[in-house]
């Protein structure tokens, strides 16, 4: 097979360990012309609003931006499923021309006499960037007439990237936070930030923190109750699993309520483990160590034994890694060490130059590490570096497919939960059932043909 060249003004993005010193390019806007991985900004703050299950979720905008995150990330709630919904003013062409103020007037009243809410979100796109909409002043009026808090997302698709999207949903969660009442709350308590219940994932770890004696105020976002968020503000530490959507508020937190920040991850036995100790240790206290270490010794002694079957058909083989944020590649990374399996690609669509840094440190030799790739670039290096695995999400499927290989979807779709320890073995399962599928065989023999007639094709044309 032939392959592709890398896009010049994509080349600082890419990195192969060992080859040059470290200095990747990151945090910066898609290279114009390159079918960028990364979702919009509206998307960013979708996805980290939209598990708040007792809110009106309202997209200001064409129909298209609501299906295109319709039930996203499918997070689970314990009750209301009210974020499931995907309303939208629906724009036409009309509205584009006079204004849509009117039309997310009349829905915000309908749909909150309908519903009741305890809060409602109304996320700008891009086209009421473009045609100037006072989406602020329609929540402020709406706040007034109802006492339902309107609060607008400042998502606007088209001015920056999904990481800008998360600012913006975080903008918005500040204005619920300190509003509420935070009598009664332990001083052994902690928020669980950046984990979105997805396939009830929070609830995994919401119980292992219970079991070590500790309180969880609020779940932000994943299951996340408005009231919760409101009275968060009183928890003694805010624990940071995905750190590129919830670290700003985190840090707003900080700065005003003097709560400090710990980041964790949920995925892999080493780093589900850590979360928990790094937990105990903040809170100092000596029942919550020893329920910490008893869980640990007890869920690892149950999960360590089961996954030795599936590693004996996985080791040597070879996985590429492409996630949202950075830090989770690097728990992917050493899952897969766990598995016996090798990473050979490694990369996401919003780290920064600390995460890459630590990204390099953890890879082997000859890894390549990607800043908002593209399918192209995905596809050439999977071929080159010969993987048997990508993990990553719905838009990284269908290379996988195409190519022959084995995928795992660690995002959006997944049903199964793959956090904490019974996660891990979720992974090894899925991992271990996708990589010795027997479908590859047929599709690396279609690959072969394919190949074959391709690089005849360009023989001829080199020789005509
Ligand atoms: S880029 Fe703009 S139009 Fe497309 S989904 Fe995002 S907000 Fe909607």
């Amino acid at each position: 097979m032939t392959t592709t060249d890398i896009l010049e003004g994509r080349k600082a993005h890419i990195h192969e360990k060992g080859a040059v010193p470290f200095n990747i390019a990151c945090e910066k806007q898609s290279v114009a012309g390159s079918v960028s991985q990364r979702a919009c900004v509206f998307c960013g703050s979708r996805v980290v609003l939209y598990p708040i299950a007792d809110a009106l979720h309202v997209i200001h905008g064409p129909i298209g931006c609501a299906a295109y995150t319709w039930d996203i990330r499918g997070a689970w709630s314990s009750g209301p499923q009210l974020h499931r919904m995907s309303f939208s003013t629906d724009l036409q062409e009309k509205d584009v021309i006079y204004g849509g103020e009117k039309k997310l007037y009349q829905a915000l009243v309908e749909l909150i006499e309908h519903y009741r809410p305890k809060a409602a979100f109304i996320y700008s796109t891009c086209i009421v960037g473009l045609i100037g909409d006072d989406v602020e002043a329609i929540c402020r009026r709406i706040s007034a007439e109802t006492g339902v808090e309107t609060i607008p997302v400042h998502s606007e698709g088209f001015k920056g990237s999904k990481k800008d999207g998360y600012s913006a949903a975080c903008n918005a969660l500040n204005q619920l936070v300190g509003t509420g009442d935070t009598n009664g709350i332990s001083p052994l308590s902690i928020n669980i930030l950046g984990d979105f219940n997805i396939a009830g994932e929070t609830w995994v770890i919401k119980d292992y923190y219970e079991r070590m004696g500790v309180e969880v105020v609020a779940t932000i976002t994943g299951d996340g109750r408005v009231d919760d968020i409101r009275r968060c503000h009183g928890a003694a530490l805010n624990v940071v699993q995905c750190s590129g959507s919830m670290t700003q508020l985190a840090t707003m937190m900080k700065e005003k309520y003097g709560i400090p920040i710990i980041r964790a991850s949920y995925f892999g036995i080493e780093d589900m483990s850590k979360a928990l100790y790094d937990v105990a240790e903040y809170l100092n206290d000596k029942t919550v160590m020893r329920n910490t270490q008893n869980l640990v010794r007890d869920e690892v002694s149950k999960l360590v034994p089961q996954l030795r079957k599936y590693k004996k058909d996985l080791k040597g083989k070879r996985a590429a890694v492409y996630t949202g944020g950075a830090f989770k590649a690097l728990s992917m990374i050493r899952s897969l060490r766990t598995l016996g399996m090798k990473t050979v690609i490694a990369g996401s669509q919003t780290g920064n130059q600390q995460d890459y840094a630590r990204l390099q440190e953890l890879s082997d030799e000859g890894t390549i590490i990607l800043d908002d790739t593209n399918p192209l670039e995905l596809a050439k290096f999977l071929e080159e570096k010969k993987a048997d695995l990508l993990i990553g999400g719905v838009k990284e499927r269908p290379i996988a497919y195409k190519l022959g290989l084995g995928f795992c979807d660690h995002n959006h779709e997944r049903k199964i939960g793959l956090a904490g320890f019974e996660g891990m073995l979720n992974f090894a399962k899925e991992v271990h059932g996708t990589v010795t599928s027997p479908v590859w065989k047929l599709a690396a023999l279609h690959r072969k043909d394919v190949w074959s007639a391709t690089s005849r094709q360009h023989r001829q044309g080199d020789e005509s």
